[in-house]
């Protein structure tokens, strides 16, 4: 079984959810927009705060990179913030270019820009197939959005080959 989903899931958080939902169930309570849900193991592991001050077993993404909101629970009781983390979220910071955009293997903004500037293109793509395929990525435990880098890794290489 293929637990983290990478070889299914390869759609970008940023690709929905941008409709405002204000007071609607699963909208962000920072900016009102319907985050993506994630899986409680995700929220456990991104976490740089201690677990027992969880108060919530669901919670949302929030992948505005206007909103400083991250994680919040479904009930909009409790938010995190990117100094809740242990991880810099690429979607709050997509232009940076030390930002990591693959979390299983590492793979900055940066590096990938640089490979495309040097040899016009990216071998990225194949390598972290290849690392799903081998069973190495964990997605849902190292990506602050929980699951798979590769809708967003396959979109920055097609803007930046462009
Ligand atoms: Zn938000």
């Amino acid at each position: 079984m293929d637990s983290c989903g990478c070889s299914i899931s390869e759609d970008t958080i940023n690709g929905g959810g941008k409709s405002k939902g204000q007071g609607l169930s699963g909208a962000c309570p920072t900016n009102g927009v319907i985050g993506k849900k994630v899986d409680t193991q995700t929220v456990k592991a991104i976490l740089a705060l201690p677990l027992n001050l969880l108060t919530s077993d669901a919670y949302r993404f929030c992948a505005d990179p206007d909103c400083s909101t991250v994680y919040y629970s479904e009930d909009g009781q409790q938010l995190f913030d990117e100094a809740d983390l242990r991880e810099r979220v690429y979607q709050k910071h997509a232009d940076d270019k030390e930002i990591s955009i693959c979390y299983c293997f590492r793979h900055t903004v940066g590096n990938i820009g640089s490979e495309i500037a040097e040899s016009g293109k990216s071998t990225v793509v194949a390598e972290i197939t290849a690392g799903i395929k081998a069973g190495q990525c964990a997605c849902d435990i190292r990506n602050p959005q929980g699951d798979c880098c590769l809708g967003n890794v396959r979109a920055l290489v097609k803007d930046l080959s462009n």
